[in-house]
């Protein structure tokens, strides 16, 4: 039953495949937390519609579907205390997209991040993705969300949701929308992955999140070491996502220059965090059915809170 003293929380995570530990700290480690402060009503989802711009495949959509909802379990989510649900069975969410399609300018989309970079490494872009931050904005405005916890790269589409909202309410003389704030937890903003560079798939550089203790070991030996300095770097910036740094700055320092011995210790740690969410996640994996119960169950309430507000869109322009 949402609680009208706590705050609304909402994000999504696209299922485009297994999740890495940039996505865990970045986003998917906020949702547990916030979900356990007992402060928000949460409503995580997954956004396959979102997905959809890349994963063009009956079987595959399914299949990493039923994996991220398992992912999202395994993590800590709870469907008594947050509704979990698929974004397609929310029809509400494409509707209102298509609304603020009709306000929304191309100038300011050709201004998006994800399209830029898009541009700049000259691939044809699809208008789903094109169009990506309006269908963000109507996922997070449609259930009057104050936060949106994410990673520093969808910074910018909340900044869109904020600029849409006011916009729709300008035009429409309305007073709609609630402004979201995104939540971005600083020390994991950008987590780096095995390269340095940004953790992302489309690097090549991840660590997945359930991976086994063989996956992780060949993670974490690629990982690029500098030999300049006496702490490698690469290897540093990820284990002080698994320890204190209270405790690292020892450790490296007994260990200087001997780089193997530090991938190994953080081998340990990153198998010691992810083997008891592994081994929910396998346990969970023997029964979809109750996992799509779970879903069915979040939608209904996300369709409860969603026509209502799609209700109050629709007579602020005038089709009802
Ligand atoms: P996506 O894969 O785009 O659905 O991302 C899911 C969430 O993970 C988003 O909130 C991203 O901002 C976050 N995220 C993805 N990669 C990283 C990273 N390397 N560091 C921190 N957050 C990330």
């Amino acid at each position: 039953m949402p609680n009208t003293s706590k705050k609304t929380l909402i994000s999504g995570v696209k299922p485009t495949g297994r999740p890495h530990i940039g996505n865990y700290f970045g986003a998917m480690k906020q949702f547990v937390d916030l979900q356990d402060s007992g402060k928000y009503d949460c409503r995580i989802f997954i956004a396959d519609y979102h997905g959809l711009n890349l994963i063009q495949d009956a079987e595959e959509m399914r299949r990493l579907t039923l994996d991220l909802a398992l992912d999202y379990i395994a993590i800590g989510l709870d469907p008594k205390k947050t509704s979990i649900f698929k974004q397609s069975d929310v029809p509400a969410h494409t509707e209102l997209c298509w609304i603020f399609d009709t306000i929304v300018t191309m100038p300011y989309l050709m201004r998006a991040h994800a399209f830029k970079d898009a541009e700049a490494k000259d691939k044809e872009i699809n208008v789903g993705t094109f169009n990506y931050p309006v269908l963000m904005a109507a996922d997070i405005l449609l259930y009057d969300a104050d936060v949106v916890p994410v990673g520093q790269d969808q910074k910018q589409h909340i900044e869109y949701a904020r600029d849409i909202a006011l916009k729709f309410d300008n035009i429409f003389r309305s007073e709609t929308f609630k402004l979201p704030t995104d939540l971005i937890m600083e020390s994991v903003a950008v987590v780096p992955g095995t390269d340095g560079r940004k953790m992302s798939k489309s690097y090549g550089n991840t660590i997945p999140l359930f991976a086994t203790r063989e996956e992780i070991t060949k993670a974490v030996m690629s990982i690029v070491t500098d030999s300049s300095g006496d702490v490698p770097v690469n290897v540093y910036n990820i284990h002080r996502l698994f320890r204190p740094e209270s405790e690292l700055r020892p450790l490296y320092e007994a260990n200087k220059g001997k780089y193997a011995n530090l991938k190994k210790a953080l081998v340990e740690d990153i198998d010691a965090f992810i083997k008891p969410m592994r081994e929910r996640r396998a346990e969970l994996a023997d029964d979809p059915k109750k996992v799509m119960r779970i879903l069915k169950k979040g939608a209904k309430a996300a369709n409860k809170a969603a026509a209502k507000k799609l209700e109050a869109v629709k007579k602020a322009i005038g089709v009802i």
